[in-house]
C-alpha cells in the first residue's frame, strides 16, 4: 500500500508518540461504531487514521505492538456497562469460540492500490486464476451453522475469535431458512454474510425512535447491528433486517472454487446475492467497479464498495492471511459523496422530547442530485470534535444517511479569529436552562411542562395515528395551543362545540367530525393509551408489552423499579423513565383527567384480553390499518382466529385496510371470499362499545 501518510520528517519519538495517540484514537472510535453504534467520525476518516498508523508501524517496526488496531479487529462485544443508541439491547449473549477466525478485509479508496493487489497476486500465484467481484454489503457480519439442514447457530463476529451467540434473535429475521431445502448439503456446514437492515425499514425505525425521544440511528448500518443484540427476539422480527451470505468458510464444505461454494448455497435455499461476476484481470475489476458505483444506488439497501476475491480455494490457500485478513481478497470502498460549502448560521432546535439539535444553515450545494440546504451537526460532542468556528467551509455528504451530515472542517478556508459557535445553555424557545443527563451527548430543555415545542409536541404525539387516531393535523394543534384552548392532552376532552368553532375556517361540520373522531378514541386499548400519553423512551411496542404484563395504568403508577425491569423488554433507562413519570404530579393529573373523561386504563375489554370469537375462522390482512398490521394480526389471534398471508379457498374474511394489495381482492372476487374493512372486523369481537353506547355530555362542558 501507498506511504504517503507518514511526514519524512518526522523524528523517532515523535513517531513513537504519534502511533500511540494512532491507537488510542482508533480503539476509542472502534468502540463507538462496532458497541455503541454511534460513530462520531466518517469510515473515511477513520480509514486514513489507520494507513497512517499502518505505515509508521511499517517504518518503525519497534513500536508495532500486537494490541494495535491495525493487528486486530474491531469487537462488536460490550464489556462496558451500557451502550448509548440502543436502550434494550442485551450485553450479557453467551460468548462462543469461532471454528474459524471471522477477519476483516483490507481496503482501499484507490483504484492502482487495486491494481497492486492484482499484480502481487498474480506474481505470487504464477499461473491463471479468476477473480469473483461482490458487492460490499454495508451491515453487521454474521456467522451461521447448518447442522442436519436445520439452522443451529448464528454468531456475531465478535473480536474474529468469539462471538455474541444472536440465534434466537436471528430466527426472527424472515429471508434466512430454518431448515435448508434442496440436497446434498455437509452434515454441519458454516456460512457467512451480512445483516442488512433496507433504506425503507430504517426510515420508519427512526422516525419511530424520534417519536418516543429515542436518538436516531446514524445510517442502515449501525440500526442492523444494534438491532441485532436487542432483547426482545420479537422486536428484531419487526426491524425488517434482511440477510445476505457471500461466504463458506475453506474446511467448513469442500469446493474448488468461491463462486461454485455461492451458487451450491443458492440451491440450497440460502439467501446469496446474484450480484457477483467473474473475471480474469484488471480490466474485468475495473469494470465491475465502475458500473457499481452508479448501479448501486438504486439497491434498497447499503453498499459501501466491492469486494475482490480470489476464485480457487487452492489459491486463497497459497495466499493465505495476515492477522487481521485474508491476502486472497480486497475491497475497494466508494467514497461517500461529498461536498463543500460554508455554514451561513446554526439554528438550534428543541424536540418533542426536549432535546436541542444544533443544524447548520448552508450555502446551497449541490450534493447526490439534490440541493443541500441545511445539515445536522448532531450535538455538542460532535460540534467539539468538528473544531468548528463560525461561517467555516464544511464537507458534507449524504451516505446511507436520509439527512446530510457534516463530516469535516476545510481548516484553510477559516477566516482568522473565527470564533467557535456557543452552544446555548438555556432553550431556544422557552428561555429555560439546558441539562445534560448522564451518558446522554444531547443537552435537553428542563421546563417540559412549559415549552411550547414541547407542549405541542406531546399534543400532536397524542392526536397521532398509532394512539389515539384522532383526526386532527399539526396545524390544528398549532391553533388550539395559539387560542389558549389546550396545555394538555386532557384538555381535548374538555372541548366543546362553541370553542371548536373559534378556530380559523371551523365550521359545524368540521367542529362536529372533530368531536366525532375525540368520541371514537374513547374505545382505544388501553395499551395505545399508555403510548400515547408520552412517556419517554416507551413505544407501541414497550406499551404493549406494559399492558400486557401489568393490566392497569394503576398497576403501572405503583410499580416499584424492580417491579418494572420484569417486563421482558423493559431495562434499566425505561424502568426509570417510567418510574420517574408516574412520579410527577402534573402527569398524575394529567392521567387522572383523561380517566375521568372516560379513556381505558385497563386491559378490559374482552376484545383485548381475548375471546374465540374468531375461533375457526382464517383472515387475510392487507392495506394499512389505525393499528400495526402486528397488532391487527395479534388481535386476529387473541380472539382465536388464524391469519394466513394468502388468499385461498380456506380463507374466512379478506381484511382490508387502506391501500389493500390489488392482487388479493382480485383472488378474493374470484374465489367468493367476503372483504371487510376494520370496522366491521371490530364488530366481529365482543365488547366494542358502540359510539353509541358512549353517554352524550351538556355540550356545554365537554363534547360529547
Ligand atoms: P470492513 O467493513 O471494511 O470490511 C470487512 C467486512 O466487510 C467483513 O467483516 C464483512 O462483514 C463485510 N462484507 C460485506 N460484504 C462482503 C462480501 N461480499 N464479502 C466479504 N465480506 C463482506 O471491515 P471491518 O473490519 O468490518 O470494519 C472496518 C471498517 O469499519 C473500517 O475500514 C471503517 O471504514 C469502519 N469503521 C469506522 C469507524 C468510524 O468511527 N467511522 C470505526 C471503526 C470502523
Amino acid at each position: 500500500m501507498e506511504n504517503d501518510y507518514i511526514c519524512i520528517y518526522m523524528g523517532r519519538s515523535e513517531a513513537q508518540h504519534r502511533i500511540e495517540e494512532l491507537k488510542a484514537i482508533l480503539w476509542e472510535n472502534s468502540r463507538k461504531y462496532y458497541v455503541d453504534n454511534a460513530p462520531v467520525m466518517s469510515d473515511y476518516e477513520y480509514d486514513q487514521l489507520m494507513h497512517e498508523l499502518e505505515a509508521l508501524e511499517a517504518a518503525y517496526p519497534e513500536y508495532a505492538t500486537d494490541d494495535s488496531p491495525t493487528r486486530r479487529v474491531g469487537s462488536d462485544i460490550d464489556l462496558s456497562a451500557g451502550p448509548a443508541t440502543e436502550i434494550n439491547v442485551r450485553s450479557d449473549f453467551a460468548k462462543v469460540p469461532h471454528r474459524y477466525p471471522m477477519l476483516s478485509l483490507g481496503n482501499t479508496y484507490n483504484l492502482a492500490e487495486i491494481e497492486e493487489f492484482a499484480a502481487r497476486a498474480e506474481k505470487t500465484l504464477g499461473t491463471r486464476f479468476t477473480y469473483c467481484c461482490e458487492l460490499k454489503f454495508d451491515g453487521t457480519a454474521i456467522c451461521l451453522t447448518y447442522r442436519k439442514g436445520l439452522l443451529y447457530r448464528a454468531l456475531t463476529r465478535g473480536d474474529g475469535v468469539v462471538g455474541d451467540d444472536v440465534t434466537e434473535n436471528v430466527r426472527h429475521i424472515p429471508n434466512i431458512p430454518q431448515r435448508l431445502a434442496g440436497t446434498g448439503y455437509p452434515d454441519e456446514f458454516e456460512i457467512r454474510g451480512e445483516i442488512l437492515m433496507p433504506f425503507e425499514s430504517f426510515n420508519r425505525l427512526n422516525a419511530e425512535r424520534e417519536e418516543t425521544g429515542e436518538p436516531p440511528f446514524a445510517n442502515p448500518r449501525n440500526a442492523a447491528s444494534g438491532s441485532l443484540k436487542l432483547m426482545d427476539p420479537e422486536e428484531v422480527g419487526r426491524r425488517g433486517l434482511i440477510c445476505t451470505l457471500y461466504h463458506i468458510p475453506d474446511g467448513s464444505a469442500d469446493f474448488q472454487t468461491h463462486d461454485e461454494a455461492l451458487r451450491a448455497a443458492a440451491s440450497w435455499g440460502l439467501p446469496v446475492s446474484d450480484k457477483r461476476e467473474l473475471c480474469d484481470g484488471i480490466d474485468g475489476i475495473e469494470a465491475f467497479i465502475s458500473k457499481w458505483e452508479t448501479a448501486r444506488k438504486t439497491l434498497p439497501y447499503a453498499t459501501d464498495g466491492i469486494v475482490i476475491k480470489i476464485n480457487e480455494m487452492a489459491f486463497q490457500r497459497t495466499l493465505g492471511y495476515t492477522a487481521k485478513s485474508p491476502r486472497w481478497a480486497v475491497a475497494y470502498k466508494y467514497k461517500a459523496e461529498e461536498a463543500l460549502t460554508p455554514i451561513l448560521s446554526i439554528d438550534y432546535q428543541v424536540g418533542r422530547t426536549g432535546a436541542v439539535t444544533p443544524v447548520a444553515n448552508l450555502e446551497p450545494v449541490q450534493l447526490s442530485g439534490t440541493v443541500v440546504k441545511r445539515a445536522t451537526l448532531n450535538n455538542a460532542d460532535w460540534m467539539e470534535q468538528l473544531d468548528l468556528r463560525e461561517h467555516d467551509y464544511v464537507y458534507v455528504e449524504k451516505g446511507g444517511e436520509i439527512i446530510p451530515k457534516i463530516t469535516r472542517v476545510e481548516r484553510s478556508k477559516r477566516t482568522p479569529g473565527a470564533l467557535r459557535p456557543l452552544f446555548p445553555t438555556t432553550c431556544p424557545d422557552c428561555g429555560a436552562p439546558l441539562f445534560r443527563p448522564e451518558g446522554e451527548a444531547r443537552w435537553f430543555c428542563s421546563n417540559p411542562d412549559g415549552c411550547p415545542t414541547q407542549i405541542k409536541g406531546r399534543l400532536v404525539h397524542f392526536l397521532s395515528r398509532k394512539a389515539m387516531n384522532v383526526i386532527a393535523g399539526d396545524a390544528t394543534v398549532e391553533q388550539m395551543y395559539a387560542l389558549d384552548l389546550v396545555r394538555t392532552p386532557a384538555d381535548f376532552y374538555d372541548l366543546t362545540i362553541p370553542r371548536l368553532l373559534m378556530l380559523d375556517g371551523w365550521k359545524e361540520k368540521s367542529a362536529q367530525r372533530f368531536a366525532d373522531s375525540l368520541r371514537q378514541s374513547l374505545s382505544v386499548p388501553f395499551e395505545r393509551v399508555l403510548y400515547a400519553i408520552g412517556i419517554r423512551y416507551v413505544g407501541e411496542q414497550t406499551a404493549r408489552d406494559l399492558a400486557r404484563h401489568f393490566g392497569s395504568m394503576d398497576a403501572i403508577a405503583a410499580a416499584s423499579k424492580e417491579d418494572l425491569l420484569a417486563v421482558p423488554e423493559v431495562g434499566g433507562v425505561i424502568a426509570e423513565s417510567i418510574y420517574r413519570f408516574f412520579r410527577d404530579p402534573v402527569n398524575l393529573n394529567m392521567v387522572a383527567r383523561l380517566r375521568a373523561a372516560g379513556l381505558n386504563m385497563t386491559v378490559e375489554s374482552p376484545a383485548e384480553r381475548g375471546s374465540d370469537a374468531l375461533s375457526g375462522m382464517t383472515i387475510v390482512i392487507s392495506g394499512n390499518f389505525s393499528v400495526s398490521r402486528d397488532e391487527m394480526k395479534a388481535m386476529i389471534e387473541r380472539n382465536g382466529g388464524k391469519n394466513s398471508s394468502s388468499v385461498s379457498g380456506k380463507t374466512t374474511y379478506l381484511l382490508a385496510g387502506s391501500k389493500p394489495g390489488p392482487e388479493k381482492i382480485k383472488k378474493a372476487g374470484e374465489l367468493g371470499i367476503r372483504v371487510i374493512g376494520e370496522d366491521e372486523f371490530y364488530a366481529l369481537l365482543p365488547g366494542k362499545p358502540e359510539p353509541d353506547a358512549i353517554p352524550e355530555g351538556d355540550g356545554q362542558l365537554s363534547l360529547f
